[in-house]
């Protein structure tokens, strides 16, 4: 089995997912759920030999994750999850003005540049002072 990714941040994330799916056998809560919610009307999602098959073979050992840049990154609907402590008056900071989607490459730049992180406010007196310069 091969999944593709965007870039190698998101390559080390597929990778930890699969050991956790493997590791905590996931798939077997997986199938419960699906059993549990299952009705007349709207049966299970796999069935039980499905999900064997997917235990057997959805394993870091069998599949390959290749890095592609021309494959969509993969991105947060809502750049709230940013979040951090501004530098120049210690207030907590969450998210952008602009409302923009963040991808995960660009959310780990972000969270590992605390130096940097500013509150609106601040961000802008900051602009102001550089151009002033
Ligand atoms: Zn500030």
């Amino acid at each position: 089995m091969k999944i593709v990714v965007n870039n190698e941040q998101e390559k080390e994330l597929v990778y930890r997912f699969l050991r956790a799916v493997n590791e905590l056998d996931l798939l077997e809560d997986f199938e419960k759920v699906d059993e549990e919610y299952a009705t007349e009307k709207s049966p299970q999602f796999l069935s039980s030999a499905e999900y064997t098959l997917l235990r057997d073979n959805l394993h870091i050992l069998y599949t390959e994750i290749e890095v592609d840049e021309t494959i969509k990154q993969m991105e947060f609907d809502d750049n709230n999850i940013v979040q951090g402590t501004c530098v120049d008056c210690g207030v907590h900071t969450e998210g952008f003005a602009d409302g923009r989607t963040i991808s995960y490459k660009e959310y780990l730049e972000i969270m590992n540049d605390t130096e940097n992180n500013r509150c609106e406010d601040c961000y802008q007196r900051k602009i102001q002072l550089d151009d002033a310069i």
